[in-house]
């Protein structure tokens, strides 16, 4: 399988062989031609897998058109912790460099007040700890109703730290029509239970 088979955009292809990537993972090569196709896919995959570049990649498609609102975000991706956050915008903003989306970290420890900033200037894509994006929700800095794509990442690390009230309440703020995508490295029944609660008819990826 190449990357050039998946379905992506030229410019999207451009970011990947820049990024020095030749062959896609099992991960991406499953995942990402149903999420093209804006289906919801649940992956069970570890880190290590290129997991990240698996919903980086069809997110920067989907960013190709139109544009982000103050205080709108259009995509948001879930994250258990601020180092993986952290993580994920290095990745994203390394691979998505040519596209030049916004992307805002809203993590707890640093400043409240330049991340609202940031997502009132118009955020394409928001990446996150449930905590903090429920702040700024309840402080009403942000509004979840445009989001067109939700990544929900390391699901069993969420249950472990105690997380999955708060991603039910986040996906209740959530359009009812959004993509998402799930990824988790094991599927316990709490994690089973909230795929059937908040993912349509998934497609299953397994590696
Ligand atoms: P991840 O599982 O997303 O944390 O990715 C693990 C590492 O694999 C990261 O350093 C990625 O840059 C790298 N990577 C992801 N996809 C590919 C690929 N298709 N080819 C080579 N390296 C990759």
């Amino acid at each position: 399988m190449q990357f050039s088979e998946l379905g992506l955009s030229p410019k999207v292809l451009e970011a990947v062989e820049k990024a020095g990537f030749t062959t896609p993972t099992p991960i991406q090569a499953g995942a990402i031609p149903p999420a093209l196709a804006r289906k919801d896919v649940m992956g069970l995959a570890q880190t290590g897998s290129g997991k990240t570049a698996a919903f980086v990649l069809p997110m920067l498609s989907l960013l190709e058109t139109g544009r982000a609102r103050a205080r709108i975000p259009r995509t948001l991706i879930l994250e258990p912790t601020r180092e993986l956050a952290a993580q994920v915008q290095e990745a994203f903003e390394r691979i998505g460099q040519a596209h030049r989306l916004t992307v805002a970290l809203l993590i707890g420890g640093v400043s409240f007040d330049d991340q609202a900033a940031k997502i009132d200037r118009g955020a394409d894509v928001v990446i996150a700890t449930p905590g903090r994006l429920l702040d700024h929700f309840e402080r009403g800095k942000l509004l979840l109703t445009g989001v067109e794509m939700l990544v929900i990442d390391e699901a069993d690390r969420m249950l472990d730290m105690g997380f999955i009230p708060d991603i039910e309440r986040i996906c209740k703020l959530l359009p009812f029509t959004r993509q998402t995508l799930f990824f988790s490295a094991t599927m316990p029944p709490e994690i089973q239970r909230i795929t059937n609660q908040f993912l349509h008819t998934p497609v299953r990826v397994e590696v």
